[in-house]
């Protein structure tokens, strides 16, 4: 763009300041946004180039305006850096450094117009680093979750199979197939709803809205969700009088993976107890379990993405290794924390702190 360009003489005062005030939010905008922003004219030779696009690629501003954009291509590019470009979905275009190293990034471009000609264009460029980790969790999510997916799937087959061609069957045991059946099918829902809930753990879009409620009314909703045998794993609540802040849907999360957790990792059966305390400030809750514990040397791992303990009576319990990197991931977009204290062979107990606000 010409700096020397001439304003009309009946351009008024008004109009004029106005204008100014525009350039100097679009300037201030290209600064400060996070992704490279580079403005071409209409032979594509660089007009501005803003911050973000000096760190990405490593040129100052001064040395690369008024060169053509295509000295920052690299060569490993297929065709014309803007044949794709001009369309609502970003782009992948590997841009080159001072040294000639590719940079991969994300682009999007706009052509900028004046009636039917293009005068130039915006160019905004993102690393490419991120969306290469979200498409990697995506993959390993999609193989992992097929594979926890066709557990229920074959026992919902099996079961209904059997009822249908076994009439006898059907008539003595057809409500404890159904009741299995049923089990499943919640099951598939879970992971389902697991699922979902990573791909906002991802995106940090997790909390929708926050309020203070009664913790026994979460813990009611949770247990809701889970099919255990209360015979077998009697869960005791002494929570009564304890409030919690936050979302109550994801608090209801948090909690049914953990409470999940204390009765598939006590495969012997066993008590299990959810205590809580509350402060002015925190209410601090604890699901404590007599299960198998979990080994020493796998702490620090659990609350990883897809992190299991593969041995022992652990590896026979199933699951994703998805429960506890979502658990950890609410229970922080809450603002709070959570530790674990575990002893193998006796049992484990989860603690969750979260602020009342
Ligand atoms: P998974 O789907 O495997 O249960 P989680 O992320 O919920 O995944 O848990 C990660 C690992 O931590 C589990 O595979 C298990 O080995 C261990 N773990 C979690 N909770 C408990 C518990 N209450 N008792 C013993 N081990 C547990």
């Amino acid at each position: 763009m010409d700096s020397s360009r001439t304003f009309p003489a009946d351009l008024s005062r008004e109009l004029l300041d106005d204008l100014l005030a525009y350039k100097a939010l679009f300037e201030g905008v290209a600064e400060i946004v996070g992704d490279g922003v580079v403005h071409l004219d209409e032979r594509c030779r660089i007009v501005r180039f803003n911050a973000a696009a000096e760190r990405l690629l490593g040129f100052s501003k001064s040395g690369v305006i008024g060169t053509p954009f295509e000295d920052l291509y690299h060569a490993s590019n297929p065709g014309d850096p803007f044949a794709g470009t001009a369309q609502a979905n970003p782009v992948r275009m590997v841009l080159r450094d001072t040294v000639g190293e590719a940079v991969p990034v994300l682009a999007r471009a706009a052509a900028l117009k004046r009636g039917d000609t293009v005068e130039g264009w915006l160019l905004a460029f993102a690393a490419n680093r991120r969306v290469d980790e979200i498409e990697q969790l995506k993959n390993e999510l999609v193989s992992t979750v097929s594979h926890e997916l066709k557990t229920p799937l074959a026992a919902i087959k099996a079961y209904t199979a059997t009822l249908r061609h076994n009439p006898a069957l059907y008539e003595s045991h057809r409500d404890e197939f159904l009741a299995v059946v049923e089990q499943q099918a919640d099951r598939l829902s879970r992971l389902v709803d697991d699922m979902l809930l990573v791909t906002r753990v991802e995106t940090a879009q997790l909390l929708k809205r926050r309020t203070v409620v009664a913790l026994d009314g979460v813990l009611e909703r949770a247990l809701g969700d889970l099919s255990y045998d209360p015979a077998a794993h009697p869960i005791e609540l002494r929570t009564s009088g304890v409030s919690v802040s936050g979302d109550p849907d994801r608090l209801r999360d948090i909690f049914r993976n953990l409470l999940e957790n204390a009765v598939k990792y006590s495969p012997a059966g066993g008590a299990v107890t959810v205590s809580a305390a509350q402060t002015a400030e925190t209410t601090t809750v604890e699901v404590r379990d007599n299960g198998i514990g979990i080994p020493e040397d796998h702490l620090p791992y659990i609350f990883d993405r897809f992190y299991r303990v593969e041995s022992g009576a652990a590896a026979e319990a199933g699951g994703s290794g998805l429960g506890l990197y979502i658990v950890h991931a609410l229970v922080r977009a809450h603002g709070g924390a959570i530790d674990v204290r575990s002893e193998p062979g006796k049992g484990t107990s989860f603690f969750v702190r979260l602020p009342l606000r």
